[in-house]
């Protein structure tokens, strides 16, 4: 969108990037952005909304091509670095993309896809813009696919524009900020959260291919950054290496931060702790989604409280609506978090029954159970995949895992619902030992949170494994942990 590029021609000789190869300002990645926009275009006037797929590496390349796909009047279809060739055709097939953009010009194999290559796309002319409008489409992201086969969000201009100043008020964003880049850019984290909130704030975003322990701590060791943002997942490890007392540079690093932000899952209470105890930092916690961008989140000044994620961000407006279709007024009664405003998409690509399944007028369904607590919201789950219905009660996955992982020889675990003839679903639980206790079984478990847990709401199967199936965003995938039941 224009109004993007005259916010970047703003801080013109500011760094905006640093990756493995360099450093590079905003005028330069704008001056890139045109030539890609003039290969793409080849003399036409707009690409009218036409999908183009890209593969580039964390860093300037994306940036570069994600803005010339948009300056070309294109929908940028960002596909992650790690899809394989199956996922990759998938993709195309899906978004019916004649354009697949990556740093080799890798060839796609598919008919009809034509190529380019990250030198082809900077050896285009600089060509004027075309005049985009906040209503055409800018990105379409595809949902982790944690509850159905993954689907295809159209997220228009004005629609990203709405969740990224959300967050730039909310946790006051500025250009002194500087913050490392490591999760993947196929989702709203990486590039809703941390790039485009910071390149919008003039701030200073440090790519790495991937999470790379020694490199990330390297660098928060030397003071490079004043925001940190990452999944539940990765502040575990960082918690595992970091306590073992090999990296006081780093620890003292985070310390410092002005802001520690956790999301894309829920963080265990045990690791609100824990970074709390090792740093001072008490983590600020988040829920969104693709569809949506962020929804709720602790307020930067305000109280963080463990196992709450706060309240509607500015622009968002929240309400619970119960199983008969009420809106919960009450607080301590579960509703579905439904959601509305100017950064709610407006459907999903090529799914029209999904998308008038997800409406409720203007309320988008996000599919998510939660209670709200003294103002502040607490998530149960996802209504699909974590609400157990059993004997006629309707019980959350995710307190159950909360009460397990307070016990010593639990590092990991996760409970899904496993259908059954009497109670309609049962209570079943996977468990990645600890390996500081041997696990107990399952009855001196059950004991164990007898004062905890309700007896219905303990678990009637375990099984330990050796770790849990995720996704590329930590998130368990909850139906592959019912498959090792059989189901
Ligand atoms: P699909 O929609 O294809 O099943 P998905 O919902 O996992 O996949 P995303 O849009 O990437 O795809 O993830 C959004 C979901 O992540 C939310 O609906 C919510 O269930 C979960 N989530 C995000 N942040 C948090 C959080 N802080 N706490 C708990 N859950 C969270
Ligand atoms: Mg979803």
């Amino acid at each position: 969108m224009s109004e993007w590029i005259s916010r970047a021609l703003q801080f013109s000789d500011r760094i905006a990037i640093r990756d493995r190869a360099g450093e590079y300002r905003y005028d330069e990645l704008v001056e890139a952005s045109a030539r890609v926009a003039g290969f793409l275009l080849k003399g036409r006037r707009s690409l009218g909304g036409a999908r183009v797929a890209f593969q580039m590496p964390s860093g300037w390349e994306y940036v570069v091509t994600q803005w010339g796909i948009w300056r070309a009047g294109g929908v940028a279809v960002p596909i992650s670095g790690s899809a394989t060739e199956r996922e990759k055709a998938f993709l195309l097939e899906e978004t019916g993309a004649g354009l697949f953009l990556s740093k080799e010009g890798a060839d796609t194999g598919i008919p009809g896809v034509e190529v380019a290559s990250f030198e082809g796309l900077l050896a285009g002319e600089c060509q004027a813009l075309p005049q985009m409008s906040a209503e055409d489409p800018a990105m379409m992201l595809f949902t982790s696919g944690t509850t159905s086969r993954p689907k295809g969000v159209v997220t228009t201009h004005g629609a990203m524009a709405a969740q990224i100043d959300a967050l730039r008020e909310a946790w006051e964003w500025s250009a002194e900020d500087r913050i490392p880049l490591f999760l993947p850019l196929h989702h709203v984290h990486g590039i809703v959260n941390i790039l485009s909130c910071a390149l919008a704030s003039g701030a200073r975003v440090e790519a790495f291919p991937r999470f790379e322990m020694k490199a990330v701590l390297d660098r928060v060791g030397a003071g490079a950054f004043t925001v940190f943002m990452a999944v539940p997942t990765i502040y575990a490890m960082l918690l595992d290496r970091l306590e073992a007392g090999e990296d006081p540079a780093a620890v003292a690093g985070f310390r410092d931060l002005r802001l520690m932000v956790s999301g894309s899952a829920a963080l265990p209470a045990s690791l609100h702790e824990r970074w709390r105890r090792l740093t001072g930092q008490v983590l600020l916690e988040r829920y969104g989604m693709t569809e949506t961008g962020m929804i709720l989140s602790h307020e930067l000044r305000g109280e963080r409280r463990c196992g709450s994620v706060g309240v509607p961000l500015p622009g968002v407006e929240v309400r619970l609506v119960s199983e008969t279709g009420e809106s919960v007024e009450g607080e301590r009664d579960p509703g579905e978090v439904q959601v509305r405003g100017p950064a709610v998409f407006r459907g999903y690509w090529n799914r029209p029954e999904a998308t008038a399944e997800a409406f409720d007028g203007d309320w988008f369904r996000t599919g998510d159970l939660a209670v709200r607590e003294d103002g502040q919201y607490r998530i149960l789950g996802r209504l699909s995949v974590d609400i157990i219905k059993s004997g006629g009660y309707k019980l959350s996955a995710l307190e159950i895992e909360a009460v397990f992982l307070e016990h010593p020889a639990v590092q990991e675990c996760a409970v899904v619902g496993l259908p059954d003839e009497k109670w309609g679903e049962t209570v079943a639980m996977v468990v990645v030992g600890s390996g500081l206790v041997p696990l107990p079984g399952l009855e001196s478990l059950r004991d164990w949170a007898s004062d905890k847990l309700s007896d219905y709401k303990q678990p009637r199967q375990w099984l330990e494994v050796e770790a849990l199936p995720r996704n590329a965003m930590g998130k368990v995938a909850k139906r592959e942990v019912a498959a090792l039941f059989g189901v």
